[in-house]
């Protein structure tokens, strides 16, 4: 791409040019020709930085337009919050807090520095942390802004919608004439409600004053909840994938099914640490995969759409998540809204739709095995 002058360079008219100044003489001209060279290849670099120079200007003015944006929506929201409450949501942290007046205007905006090294798990995200808070401080929090406040209402309004919504949408007409169907129905509802419930709460209270000692029970309780979906779950599409198969295989892969997921738990529950608990549950993922690939044996509806994007979503947020993306690329304007744990929770909201919907056809599919 060349949008730059030398487009109209025209060699022999800048000869003509140059030789009808004054004072030159034609056997001049060669010594010359060089240096028009050059500059037509100084135009032409240039002209490529100003290309880069434009892309940059766009992802700046981007940024600059996401930041305007997202500055006049916490003033609107807050002078909304303080219409409504009249300031006795502030009282109500000051009233425990002896601090600094800076802090008190911002105690639910501390920066990275500022707080416990437990907290400090992502250094792209700069301020909005909320720090050393008692319980009614942490559920008080909820109505405020802060950097964990896009985590807890995509999880808190998942949780209502799917405790509201989800179970009206199952079968049960087809569920309630016999007992398999009736058990794997509500393993589903089981689990497609808790980790929505263990999310919420380990992100609303994990900035609590108790420090490591809580922060880790409230992350066992999360992790608890996901491995709720993982396993118990996941169990009618793995049980439905075999369902054609003979009983001694039947058997022994739900079996196997059974015993990863309690390994799995092991891993991420007693052994704990960061990369346990990313890939902990990888070996359920790989064997969910396999029963995808099984039920191409026989002769079911499949509903391979929802079967693989229910695995997909989570792994793109998996990745995402573990890559800092987008905020390693811009650190501070990620902070409150759009952050790589932001997209994982969103991710993962939309894989469970599509663990419904598979759900519902597999419930439809079974009703006729009973
Ligand atoms: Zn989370």
């Amino acid at each position: 791409m060349n949008l730059g002058c030398c487009d109209c360079y025209d060699e022999s008219s800048l000869k003509e040019n140059i030789s009808l100044r004054p004072g030159f003489k034609r056997h001049q001209l060669n010594k010359i020709q060089p240096s028009t060279r050059s500059i037509q290849s100084v135009d032409s670099s240039t002209t490529i930085n100003y290309d880069f120079i434009h892309i940059r200007s766009i992802f700046q003015l981007i940024l600059l337009i996401y930041r305007r944006l997202i500055y006049t929506s916490i003033r609107i929201y807050y002078n909304l919050i303080n219409f409504i409450f009249r300031n006795s949501l502030v009282d109500q942290f000051r009233s425990n807090e002896p601090c600094t007046k800076e802090q008190e205007q911002a105690f639910y905006n501390y920066k990275f520095n500022d707080i416990p090294e437990h907290l400090k798990f992502n250094p792209f995200i700069l301020e909005g942390y909320r720090s050393n808070l008692n319980f009614k401080q942490s559920l008080l929090s909820f109505f405020y802004l802060h950097n964990e406040s896009t985590n807890i209402y995509s999880h808190a309004f998942a949780f209502l919608y799917f405790l509201i919504f989800m179970p009206k949408n199952l079968p049960w007409n087809i569920i309630n004439k016999n007992y398999q169907c009736l058990f794997f129905a509500l393993c589903h509802v089981f689990s497609t409600i808790a980790p929505w419930f263990g999310s919420t709460v380990y992100h609303l209270f994990m900035n609590h004053r108790n420090g490591q000692k809580i922060y880790n029970k409230l992350l066992a309780f999360d992790v608890l909840a996901i491995w709720i979906t993982q396993s118990i779950g996941a169990l009618l599409p793995v049980y439905m994938s075999v369902i054609d198969f003979n009983f001694t295989f039947k058997y022994f892969y739900m079996t196997l099914y059974v015993l990863l997921a309690i390994r799995s738990l092991y891993d991420v529950l007693i052994v704990g640490g960061r990369m346990r608990r990313r890939f902990g549950f990888s070996s359920l993922v790989f064997m969910r995969f396999v029963s995808i690939y099984l039920r191409t044996y026989s002769n079911k509806i499949n509903n391979y759409d929802d079967l693989i994007l229910q695995e997909l979503y989570p792994i793109i947020g998996a990745l995402v998540s573990a890559f800092r993306i987008p905020e390693i690329f811009s650190p501070g304007t990620f902070d409150l809204f759009l952050n790589s744990h932001n997209l994982m929770h969103f991710l993962v909201v939309l894989a469970t739709f599509h663990l419904h919907s598979s759900a519902v056809t597999d419930l439809i599919l079974l009703s006729n095995y009973v």
